[in-house]
């Protein structure tokens, strides 16, 4: 009988997995997939690297910066800042977020009033001083957030909507303040980017730590049940043998924890990514771009050359371009054509000699993160059982590891050994 099974290894269960491991505890993770990364993986196709689904590093995760060695990951990283297509071309603003009054000065745009940035620095402001547990007090929605700061103009409806939108992976407003605010802090501190190798890296170089520190990872093992078994737990697996441990972690995703578990199926949020190649690319600009041209233009939220912050994303003399568009649950998918034709108007070029390569829907991206922002939830989920994932904490890479943490925490206090920071 092992000590721990982690069933999972995105993010999460990899992260328990290294701290339990390295307490010398005897851990078996196992994993449906075939390969570790759940959310977090890279794929190679025709000499392109393609994430699943556009996402980004931010080095000023607290959780990550614990948990990898950030250099290993050789980040290339994106310019801090957001291109704006308007009615009357193209405006680039440099720090939105990181230095709110900045804007008001450096910007000829007409897309931030002397109002509209005081209102931002209100809104903002909070984020960069207070903890969380702070922010979280009174928690409404972004929108109403927005609304109370008086950040109406079209700073709010041209850039920060747009460019939130991709974030949160909705476009109501519906999204928790704090939480908004907490990811504009992490925004303000770091600058976020991409592995050389792909978002993979990170649950890659994850792995390689547990199985250095003794954990067994089992690719190609779905769990299929779990249940207590005298004094321990076990853990059917699909087309396998049950394995028996004395405790258990789930970390899967939100659309399998209900069946492992019996708990309620978090809500989440839906991205689709269109990944395109092409010749030449259509700015020098590596700044994410978005449509400020108000709200019922779509279906693009955000577009990037990716190449110019991470070249090896792309074999020479091509360029990989990103095009994120929301995909709301029993919704209908942006079609190619409709992406095409947007991207044209954003990008105000030609783009039909573009190849797309692959388009990723992914229905569970991120867990809906709604207000009253939650407190992280107990990883303690029955005895001897344990959940971790980023659905128990915040809707983030540093949600995830922050869960995989405190599940490995509570499981080593319950063992009776002293848990790490
Ligand atoms: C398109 C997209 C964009 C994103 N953008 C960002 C971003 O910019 N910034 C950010 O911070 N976060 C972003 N995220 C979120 C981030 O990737 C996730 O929060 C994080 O990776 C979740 O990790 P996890 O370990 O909680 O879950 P997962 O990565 O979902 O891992 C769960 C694992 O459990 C496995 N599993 C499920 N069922 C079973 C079973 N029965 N038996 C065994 N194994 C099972 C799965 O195969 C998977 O490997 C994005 C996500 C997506 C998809």
């Amino acid at each position: 009988m092992h000590d721990v099974i982690v069933i999972g290894a995105g993010l999460a269960g990899l992260r328990c997995a290294v701290l339990l491991a390295a307490r010398r505890l005897d851990v078996v993770v196992l994993e449906a997939g075939d390969a570790v990364g759940g959310r977090q993986r890279t794929d190679t196709v025709d000499g392109f690297r393609l994430d699943r689904g556009f996402q980004v590093l931010n080095p000023a995760y607290p959780a990550l910066r614990r948990s990898v060695d950030l250099g290993a990951l050789a980040l290339g990283s994106f310019p801090v800042g957001v291109r704006v297509r308007t009615t009357h071309g193209m405006a680039e603003l440099r720090h939105p977020v990181r230095h709110p009054l900045s804007v008001a000065t450096s910007l000829r745009s007409g897309l931030v009033s002397g109002r509209d940035a005081v209102a931002l620095a209100r809104w903002a402001t909070p984020a960069l001083l207070r903890p969380l547990s702070r922010l979280a007090r009174n928690d409404v929605t972004m929108r109403e957030g927005w609304d109370a700061a008086g950040l109406r103009g079209p700073l709010r409806t041209a850039v920060l909507e747009p460019f939130l939108a991709g974030v949160l992976a909705e476009s109501h407003g519906e999204t928790s303040n704090a939480f908004a605010r907490l990811l504009v802090r992490y925004f303000a501190l770091g600058r976020p980017g991409l592995p050389a190798q792909g978002i993979a890296a990170v649950p890659e170089q994850l792995a390689a730590h547990a199985r250095t520190a003794g954990a067994d990872i089992r690719l190609g093992a779905r769990a299929e049940r779990v249940s207590v078994l005298g004094q321990g737990m076990c853990v059917d697996v699909t087309d396998g043998d049950s394995v028996r441990a004395s405790r258990v972690v789930v970390a899967v995703d939100p659309d399998a924890v209900t069946d492992l578990t019996g708990l309620d199926r978090p809500a989440t949020n839906g991205l689709q990514t269109w990944w395109f190649a092409a010749a030449e690319p259509p700015t020098v600009s590596a700044l994410l771009t978005v449509d400020g041209r108000g709200r019922g233009r779509g279906p693009v939220v955000n577009t990037v050359v990716m190449t110019h912050t991470v070249p090896s994303y792309a074999p020479a003399g091509s360029h990989l371009i990103a095009a994120t568009c929301l995909l709301p649950r029993g919704g209908d998918p942006a079609e190619e054509n409709d992406v095409r034709r947007h991207l044209a108007e954003i990008w105000g070029a030609d783009v039909s000699a573009w190849e797309l390569i692959r388009r990723d829907d992914v229905v569970d991206a991120l867990p809906a993160q709604p207000a009253p922002l939650s407190a992280p939830r107990s990883p303690r989920y029955a005895e001897r059982l344990y959940v971790a994932g980023d659905h128990r904490d915040t809707a983030s890479i540093q949600g995830a590891l922050a869960s995989g943490e405190r599940a490995a925490r509570a499981v080593l206090t319950d063992e009776g050994r002293s848990s790490p920071r």
